[in-house]
């Protein structure tokens, strides 16, 4: 069970070794590989603190191509706490891939301010529903061609209504994607999510 067997390359290694990591969660070490060997649609049931963000955030930086500045893809997360932390966490995990622009959208700041982020090209936006719905209706940020959805604690966004919103960005986003969908529970709601917006998901528990 060691971070140099999942597959991942030597930029996210060094990043793992400058942030301590001695070895992979039990989250990471079943997610990892199977998110980089394939283009799989995959439902976690994982709580946080499992090491979550890394699972779905190390196969992710390894697939985005840095080179181009077209959003590839875009994260969607309950709060703008857990955004932020997200977003911190990535840019920590990317320290060696350079050109890879990570940017936050969420309420209760200025939308111009990330509105300017997000002109300089990112490749991954990390979202609360309601903002990234309202900045995509302003022509602000183009979804229209990721690669890759993270449903991000999906319970929790679900307990906070945002159901009408994860629907409409999802139905902005090509048909040919993958989608990651976290939940520390798997209640009716999000089950029928998955049901609706994923294509045969790996399934895994920890
Ligand atoms: P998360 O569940 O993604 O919110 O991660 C919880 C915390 O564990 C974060 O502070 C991570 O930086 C840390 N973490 C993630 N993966 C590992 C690991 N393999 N070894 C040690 N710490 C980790």
């Amino acid at each position: 069970n060691k971070f140099e067997n999942l597959g991942l390359e030597q930029p996210i290694l060094q990043a793992v070794e400058d942030l301590g990591f001695k070895k992979p969660s039990e989250v990471q070490a079943k997610c990892i590989p199977v998110l980089l060997e394939s283009e799989t649609d995959l439902v976690a049931l994982a709580q946080t603190g499992t090491g979550k963000t890394a699972a779905f955030g190390f196969p992710l930086i390894q697939k985005i191509a840095e080179e181009s500045r077209t959003t590839q893809a875009v994260i969607l997360s309950p709060t703008r706490e857990l955004c932020l932390q997200i977003t911190n966490e990535l840019q920590a995990y990317s320290k060696y891939v350079p050109g890879l622009n990570i940017v936050a959208v969420y309420g209760g700041a200025s939308i111009n301010e990330q509105a300017k982020q997000l002109k300089k090209g990112a490749q991954i936006v990390v979202a609360t529903p309601g903002r990234i719905k309202d900045m995509i209706g302003r022509g602000l940020v183009n979804i229209s061609r990721v690669d890759y959805c993270i449903l991000d604690e999906a319970d929790e966004m679900l307990n906070m209504g945002f159901y009408e919103d994860i629907r409409d960005i999802l139905s902005g986003t090509p048909e040919e994607k993958s989608t990651w969908l976290f939940s520390a529970t798997m209640p009716n709601s999000v089950a029928q999510i998955a049901k609706k917006f994923m294509q045969n998901p790996v399934e895994i528990t920890v």
